[in-house]
């Protein structure tokens, strides 16, 4: 197979891994800088360049797009789908995972559990906002925050008010969320590869912190995932459109609340606390789907 990885950092752990994984198997692989691409619509072909020349052929691409270059990285994506370059991650999967409004309204259509959410603009719609959700303790989310920025925990109704008040001001979206007491400053990430979780381990807020983000300061460990949650993770993963995603999940009281579904999981933690080759599985993964089943498993 000749595999293309959309990365702009190919030193980055993730990137080296995958590429890694793909040599050692005997696969064409070329980590592709996301920004160098240039989407040729000149012709009635749909083609892409790349650093000024015409893009050799692939057999699949998988992207590792950053949030900060979503709207180029993903038309980069869609050009490959109509292409026919497989991809186990499609622009529109992407899209839908990164904004968490988005994500919310396309898992709440299809029985995912999720923690409580309300999406309200207006100053009046703040209070009884709050109520829906259960009241203060609250937790209130801006809809594109990362490694655990942006997430507040109100300990009152009025801080809440406030926060979510100057928020608006500065013109940023918020999401007013349940807090999940009984998550104890804990969730589960479970990393999905195709049908199914080939990794999973639970982080653990650090002191007071209810964050349990390891850029919080959160610690790992292995976990051996139920069944049910392990289930929740694959079909959120096939709703938002990934074969290849980071599944974040609180434990709840009546089982596993999504919190949010990543298109490009980072590997080294899950990696370090699982000891398990994550990068393997997604790259024999990909080979599959694009027609090319692993050597080794052919001789076997
Ligand atoms: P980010 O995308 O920035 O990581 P998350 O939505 O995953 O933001 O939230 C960061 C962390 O905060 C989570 O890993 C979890 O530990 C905690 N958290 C988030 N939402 C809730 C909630 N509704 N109840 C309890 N803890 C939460």
């Amino acid at each position: 197979m000749k595999l293309a990885i959309l990365s702009r950092s190919p030193r980055a752990y993730s990137t080296q891994r995958l590429r890694t994984a793909a040599l050692d198997r005997g696969h064409q692989v070329k980590v592709l800088d996301t920004l160098r691409f240039g989407i040729d619509l000149s012709t009635e072909e749909p083609d892409l360049r790349f650093r000024g020349k015409p893009l050799s052929t692939y057999d699949a691409v998988l992207p590792r797009i950053g949030a900060s270059v979503t709207y180029f990285g993903t038309a980069v994506v869609r050009q490959f789908e109509q292409m026919d370059v497989y991809t186990p991650n499609t622009a529109n999967g992407i899209m839908n995972s990164r904004d968490k409004l988005r994500a919310t309204q396309i898992l709440s259509r299809h029985s995912i559990g999720m923690p409580a959410t309300v999406f309200v603009r207006n100053r009046a719609e703040v209070s009884s906002a709050i109520d829906m959700v259960g009241g203060a303790p609250v937790v209130i989310k801006l809809l594109e925050g990362t490694q655990g920025i942006g997430v507040i925990l109100a300990p009152t109704k009025k801080v809440a008010e406030a926060i979510i008040e100057t928020l608006h001001g500065t013109n940023q979206q918020v999401l007013i969320q349940k807090f999940v007491k009984e998550s104890k400053g804990k969730d589960v990430r479970a990393l999905v590869v195709g049908d199914r979780v080939v990794a999973a381990m639970r982080r653990t807020a650090q002191g007071d912190e209810f964050r349990s983000n390891v850029h919080r300061g959160g610690t790992v460990e292995k976990v051996d995932l139920d069944p049910e949650y392990a289930d929740v993770a694959v079909r959120a993963a096939h709703i938002m459109g990934l074969r290849v995603a980071g599944v974040d999940m609180l434990e709840g009281a009546d089982g596993p609340l999504v919190m949010e579904v990543n298109s490009s999981p980072g590997l080294e933690g899950i990696e370090a606390a699982t000891k398990l080759d994550v990068a393997g599985a997604i790259v024999d993964f990909i080979a599959d789907q694009a027609g090319f089943p692993d050597i080794d498993v052919r001789q076997r």
